[in-house]
């Protein structure tokens, strides 16, 4: 196992991008809370980046439904990569959690805190589609 290790001054690098991810993503969360606090007060809380089919659905329930939606799946993201911060500290980083083979470094620049390589992955989703 220890040949597949990733090397000190990578971890740091993939640990810097790591906590970039998750400031963004706080940075989201945050904006969430701020709008849904507001739109608490005064009732037109808007998050328009993330609007969509404003015209169809434009009642404050949907915005506040989607907006709960968006903040479930960034605390989600941040769960994720703080469990990819923690494998960076137990240096198990990089490593696919299924076969242990090393998760390929283009992979990882996509979706730094990826679990398993890509065979894995592609595995593990299609078991999930037949589960439906
Ligand atoms: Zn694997």
């Amino acid at each position: 196992m220890a040949a597949k290790q990733l090397a000190e001054t990578r971890l740091e690098k993939y640990k810097e991008i790591l906590l970039k991810e998750k400031e963004d993503t706080q940075n989201i969360i945050n904006a969430i809370n701020e709008i849904q606090k507001r739109g608490a007060k005064d009732g037109n809380g808007n998050l328009s980046a993330y609007s969509q089919h404003q015209a169809d659905l434009g009642s404050d329930t949907d915005e506040s439904e989607r907006r709960v939606y968006i903040l479930e799946k960034e605390l989600k993201n941040i769960k994720l990569i703080n469990s990819a911060l923690k494998r960076i500290y137990d240096k198990t980083y990089g490593i696919c959690e299924i076969c242990g083979d090393a998760i390929p470094a283009n992979r990882l620049k996509i979706i730094p805190y990826a679990r398993y390589c890509i065979k894995c992955k592609e595995e593990e989703e299609q078991r999930k589609r037949r589960r439906k």
